[in-house]
């Protein structure tokens, strides 16, 4: 496979896409991007502030109020199955940049060509499903009473960058499928696929403005967003730190929420579990994109009888893991996203051993020859943790796990639910009714028994708790974009 990407050699800095145009930012100013493996700059891309979102939102409610407006459900239904179909043809080009601008091996994204292009294709059904309904009343006379969904009107899309192809796709294809229209910003970390996707839209008859991509940094663009008087509604993913601040800043205009943030998952394994399967499945819940994952599995709770032996395979499964470029097909652990990053998930590292915890393997920089330049921590293991540390209660968003014993289910459904997130969670048991009471008893969105990270467009996704509301996936996420008119007529 080549590793040539048209994108990036089609001149510089890339610039926003603001009603179906290509257009510098307002200040003239850029920022870079760069690839996390060898630290050199892969882009320079234009930053979007108010300004643009002003422009960007203005185009978007045009395009509401405009030609968007008439395409029918089974209009919007063909554009996203075109759009479905324009990936899966340049899947190879999307796989590859976003190997360059997130650092994730490119055996993993490459891997995600089915669910990526799955996405599109359920929402292009999904489109055709939205309706309303005739209500019987109790009301005297010929009255007849029905219901219209209506699309919500302006999203604002803010993303986090750790999966910048599906968390794009996450706010494109319920905007597309409801009929709403999108002011999208990506993550500063990695903007540019959001950009490249922006392409494909435009070769897809989707008309200027319903989605517009403004990359830029989060307390200017993304501020902008939140605050905007005209944007409908927000979908945000990223940490709850963040989404604090969007909720203030969205009162002005009582804006419609869906809030998507992170947590510290449990994973807890039974002394009966099938360990085979267990020890490689508990240290990819954590270690998977290094680490950079929502629903990271890195509070594992393993059953006293089996503690020693478990974390001990868990960190020796660990070590087998090729940590590198993302662009080695051996790889399977790549780099952090940046610098910055780096520095926390060590910071993190530094508290674990200074609070007493110790590390059974990672837990330190990759700088030999081949990684100097590059963001990479190895799969990383602490034992000897206490539910009150910091690498036990907060989220690192790095390759690093906190392993703890337990001794009975009440207690480890006690410590599980004692966190202020609750996004995901595991659990390894041969015995069907302990899964299925540890699965009723814990305050997650998502349990995974006997397996991880499985996910799928007719699922529904998203949080309890600080990890937050609304889901995204399953039929039901499109009247989250949608608004209710009841309808009374009187047909005497
Ligand atoms: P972040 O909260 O720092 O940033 C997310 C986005 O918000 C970025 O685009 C950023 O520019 C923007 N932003 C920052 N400050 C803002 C402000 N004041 N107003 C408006 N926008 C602002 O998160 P991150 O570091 O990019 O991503 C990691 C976080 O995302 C983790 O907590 C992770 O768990 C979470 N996440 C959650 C899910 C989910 O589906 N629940 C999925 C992926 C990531």
């Amino acid at each position: 496979m080549s590793t040539a990407v048209p994108f990036l050699s089609e001149g510089q800095p890339k610039r926003l896409f603001i009603d179906g145009q290509w257009v510098e930012a307002a200040s003239g100013r850029t920022f870079e991007t760069r690839n996390p493996a060898t630290g050199e700059v892969l882009a320079t891309v234009a930053e979007g502030d108010e300004e643009d979102v002003n422009r960007a939102v203005a185009a978007a409610r045009r395009a509401f109020e405009g030609p968007w407006s008439r395409f029918t459900p089974a209009d919007r239904q063909r554009a996203l199955n075109r759009l479905a179909q324009r990936l899966d043809e340049q899947y190879e080009e999307f796989a590859l940049l976003e190997t360059l601008d997130l650092g994730a091996p490119l055996r993993r994204t490459l891997a995600g060509r089915h669910r990526n292009t799955n996405r599109l294709l359920y929402y292009a059904v999904a489109a055709r499903t939205i309706q309303g309904e005739t209500l019987p009343h109790s009301l005297p006379g010929e009255i007849l009473s029905y219901t219209l969904k209506e699309p919500v009107g302006v999203v604002g899309g803010i993303s986090p960058w750790n999966g910048p192809l599906g968390n794009s796709l996450g706010k494109i294809t319920p905007v597309l499928a409801t009929g709403c229209t999108l002011v999208l910003k990506p993550s500063e970390e990695a903007p540019l696929i959001a950009l490249r996707l922006a392409q494909l839209l435009a070769e897809c008859d989707i008309p200027p403005g319903v989605v517009n991509v403004v990359p830029g940094y989060g307390r200017t663009a993304g501020a902008a967003i939140a605050a905007h008087p005209d944007v409908d509604k927000i979908i945000f993913t990223g940490s709850y730190q963040t989404g604090r601040e969007i909720v203030k800043a969205s009162a002005g205009n009582f804006k419609r929420l869906a809030m998507e943030m992170g947590g510290k998952s449990p994973d807890v394994v039974f002394a009966d579990a099938d360990l085979e399967r267990a020890i490689p499945g508990a240290a990819m819940a954590t270690f998977n994109n290094t680490g950079q994952v929502c629903c990271a599995g890195t509070r594992l709770y393993v059953e006293e009888k089996i503690y020693d032996e478990f974390v001990d395979g868990v960190a020796r499964y660990a070590e087998t893991l090729r940590v590198g470029n993302g662009l080695d097909e051996e790889t399977v652990i790549g780099p952090v996203v940046s610098e910055r990053h780096l520095e926390r998930v060590l910071g993190y590292v530094e508290a674990g051993t200074s609070e007493g915890a110790r590390v059974t393997t990672g837990g330190h920089r990759l700088v030999d020859d081949e990684r100097r330049n590059g963001y990479f921590v190895p799969p990383t293991v602490f034992t000897d943790v206490r539910d009150d540390m910091r690498i036990a209660r907060e989220e690192i968003f790095g390759p690093v796990l906190s392993a703890m014993p337990f001794r009975d289910m009440e207690e480890v459904i006690r410590r599980s639910n004692d966190t202020v997130t609750g996004l995901g969670s595991y659990v390894w048991t041969r015995d069907l009714s302990k899964a299925h009471s540890y699965a009723k008893a814990v305050r997650a969105g998502s349990v995974w028994i006997n397996t991880g990270l499985l996910g799928d467009p007719a699922v529904p996704f998203g949080g309890y708790k600080m990890s937050g509301y609304g889901r995204e996936g399953g039929l039901g996420h499109l009247d989250e974009l949608m608004e209710v008119k009841s309808v009374w007529i009187n047909t005497d």
